[in-house]
């Protein structure tokens, strides 16, 4: 089966249609890239597969493991092993990284049982340490405020972190706008890479060429005017990086 379907996704914002039929299936263990120029709708597909309240799904489906989607709540998203990385996290002062972390697994927990006590400090701190030496992180990291001061990379780094400790089993990571730094790639593509394997989809959505020379996917989508235009393998981002998107575009409108 297959991990998270989209089929003939209509999508509008106040009344204004961007995702216009979009189609696309993510499997277990693939690695998806999703590209596009400005403006055509990539994080309206991001926040629509999360469930955020102003994109108006008008037609189509999502579905998750067979299941449609379209009803849950984005914490019931959530908890059924989708995740996605925010393009602007917020900060928390006062809530380490290490605090807010365990809070997450815990309202997890909870929701699934709610008698559950919780994960033990002892048994946290173990899983924690893992994680943090997988990807390669200071230990200090997690005794810092959330997001408070971080730089670009350390946002991503506390992004991947709540990733490893969330274990998706679809990660949806919007890599687009502003503020991505090479470093801030780097940690985001080693992340992606030491936590992918058969159990995760992921669905990378940028419009930076860059990212896929870190990140290997394993299908790369155009994405323009509301719907994917082209899909290939992981040649097709090196001919958008020589060609750019406009030989795309009469296709594109083809299919308007
Ligand atoms: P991309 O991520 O590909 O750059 P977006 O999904 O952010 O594109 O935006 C797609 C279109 O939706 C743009 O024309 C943008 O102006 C419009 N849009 C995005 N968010 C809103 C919003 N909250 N209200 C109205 N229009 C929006
Ligand atoms: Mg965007």
């Amino acid at each position: 089966m297959s991990q998270l379907e989209i089929k003939n996704l209509h999508v509008s914002i106040e009344d204004k249609e961007i995702l216009k039929g979009l189609s696309l299936t993510i499997n277990q263990g693939e690695i998806h890239a999703i590209m596009g120029p400005n403006g055509t709708g990539k994080s309206t597909l991001a926040y629509t597969l999360m469930g955020h309240p102003n994109y108006t799904v008008t037609q189509g489906e999502i579905l998750f493991k067979g299941q449609n989607i379209l009803e849950l709540e984005p914490d019931e998203r959530s908890r059924a092993g989708i995740f996605l990385a925010f393009q602007y996290p917020v900060a928390i002062p006062g809530v380490t990284v290490a605090n807010f972390l365990r809070s997450a697994i815990n309202s997890r927990r909870r929701a699934e049982n709610p008698t559950d006590k919780g994960i033990t400090i002892a048994e946290f701190r173990k899983m924690l340490t893992e994680k943090m030496k997988m990807l390669k992180m200071d230990p200090s990291f997690a005794g810092r405020y959330l997001n408070d001061g971080f730089s670009g990379g350390e946002k991503k780094r506390a992004e991947i972190l709540q990733m490893a400790t969330l274990k998706p089993e679809i990660a949806i990571l919007d890599e687009t706008d502003s503020g991505l730094d090479i470093d801030a790639l780097r940690i985001v593509s080693e992340g992606v890479n030491a936590l992918s394997g058969p159990n995760l989809g992921v669905l990378v959505i940028t419009h930076y060429q860059r990212l896929l020379n870190y990140i290997k996917p394993h299908f790369v989508h155009v994405m323009m005017g509301g719907r994917i235009v082209e899909s290939g393998g992981p040649e097709l981002a090196l001919h958008l990086e020589e060609r750019g998107y406009d030989w795309l575009r009469e296709k594109a409108e083809e299919a308007a």
